[in-house]
């Protein structure tokens, strides 16, 4: 017999984060459901014991943002604070910053945004600016550049923004990560005005020569890409989590109308041209989850190059499958679908931030094209 997909406490995990998320539902505070998330230990499920975490890794984790997004009330942050932000850090960090800074993101009273994208580099990274140097004299970091879309950085205590070293300016990128406390001089903020309903606001960020102690640097200043793909690679596995907990939620909700709302003989979900697309997205969401535990396996099981092919995968298919499944929804409600009582319309933008963000389809198809299949390059 093959072991069972996911074990019996994953199912427990499973049931008692849906009925934590139900309670809290669409309208949720993000807010009060953060916090009462935290103390249940959720949030930390992934960090180590000994910081006050779960021990578990970023198959718990995935649990736990895809029910609260199948309740109605997904927390983008956690793809951010505990799975970006807690894997670099318990994995890179010094004992200081373990110590500083992993309690408080298990137990859910901090939290950390993450800065990566820049206006003039979006999803090329490699082109990234923000630049460190290190001053002489005291041996503190001064960073200069911008990034833009950063999600929750007004209620993030501090940002971990990747930017690279004054010398190695140019060629390929040798990423370097730093944390940022929010109200650090010269690190100044502006709240972009997106058509997005969610509780989580986008930032463009200025750093102008912002002045860091040595110990913000988190890890080795040359350990580059590695450990920058030690955080990439949960981002992706949780952004498909993301987005699968929103396809189920406006699935069940499309199908509980399907059930009932008859305008012939038999109620609309008795025609195939509603029921068939809804099944559909229900086996692509089923396919994605699948896709989704390979990559949080394997990453778990410490195999950072296969989970990064894996969580590519998973996002690319979870993004998909949401905007399809959030299409079909919106669609099988008749003009209901568009009304703010039945909420499912706001979902259509936010069902794209799966298919745009941490990396876009194309950029996932590119990565697929070259590094699975050996096709050549065309940038
Ligand atoms: C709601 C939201 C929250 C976000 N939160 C964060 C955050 O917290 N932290 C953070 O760092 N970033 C965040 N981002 C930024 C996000 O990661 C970027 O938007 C994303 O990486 C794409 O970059 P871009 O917007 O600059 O698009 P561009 O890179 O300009 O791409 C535009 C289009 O061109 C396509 N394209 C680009 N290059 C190629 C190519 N070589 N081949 C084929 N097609 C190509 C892309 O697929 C895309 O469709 C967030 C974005 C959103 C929308």
């Amino acid at each position: 017999m093959p072991p069972a997909l996911e074990s019996e406490e994953h199912k427990a995990l499973r049931a008692a984060v849906s009925a934590l998320g139900k309670r809290h539902g669409r309208t949720f505070d993000r807010e009060a459901l953060w916090s009462e998330a935290a103390k249940l230990g959720y949030l930390g499920v992934n960090l180590p014991e000994e910081y006050g975490g779960g021990g578990g890794g970023v198959a718990e984790l995935s649990i736990v943002l895809e029910e609260l997004g199948a309740a109605g009330c997904p927390l983008l942050m956690m793809i951010v604070s505990p799975a970006i932000c807690g894997t670099v850090i318990a994995r890179f960090g010094t004992d200081e910053q373990k110590q500083q800074w992993l309690p408080g993101l298990a137990d859910g009273t901090r939290t950390m945004a993450f800065g990566i994208t820049e206006p003039d580099a979006g999803s090329n990274s490699h082109r990234i600016t923000t630049t460190a140097r290190r001053d002489p004299d005291s041996g503190d970091w001064l960073l200069t550049g911008r990034k833009v879309f950063i999600s929750g950085v007004d209620i993030a205590d501090a940002t971990l923004i990747v930017g690279r070293t004054q010398d190695a300016r140019t060629g390929n990128l040798k990423p370097c990560l730093f944390i940022v406390p929010r109200d650090t001089e010269g690190f100044t903020r502006r709240q972009i005005d997106m058509e997005l309903d969610a509780a989580e606001k986008q930032f463009e960020l200025t750093l102008d020569d912002v002045r860091l102690p040595a110990d913000a640097l988190v890890g080795d200043e040359d350990a580059g890409l590695l450990q920058l793909f030690a955080g990439l690679n949960p981002e992706r596995v949780m952004t498909a989590a993301f987005a699968i907990g929103m396809g189920r939620y406006a699935l069940a909700r499309a199908v509980e109308y399907a059930r009932e709302r008859t305008v012939w003989k038999a109620p609309i979900g008795a025609h195939q041209a509603i029921a068939h697309p809804l099944a559909q997205a229900h086996i692509e969401l089923e396919l994605a989850r699948l896709m989704m535990q390979k990559a949080a396996h394997l990453y778990d099981a410490g195999d950072d190059v296969g989970a990064g092919e894996a969580a590519n995968m998973a996002k690319y298919a979870a993004g998909e499958a949401c905007v399809k499944a959030v299409d079909q929804a919106v669609h099988t409600l008749g003009g209901n679908g568009l009304t703010r009582e039945f909420g499912l319309a706001s979902l259509i933008t936010a069902a794209r931030v799966s298919r745009i963000a941490p990396v876009s389809r194309e950029m996932i198809l590119n990565y697929v094209s070259h590094q699975t299949l050996g096709l050549p390059k065309s940038y």
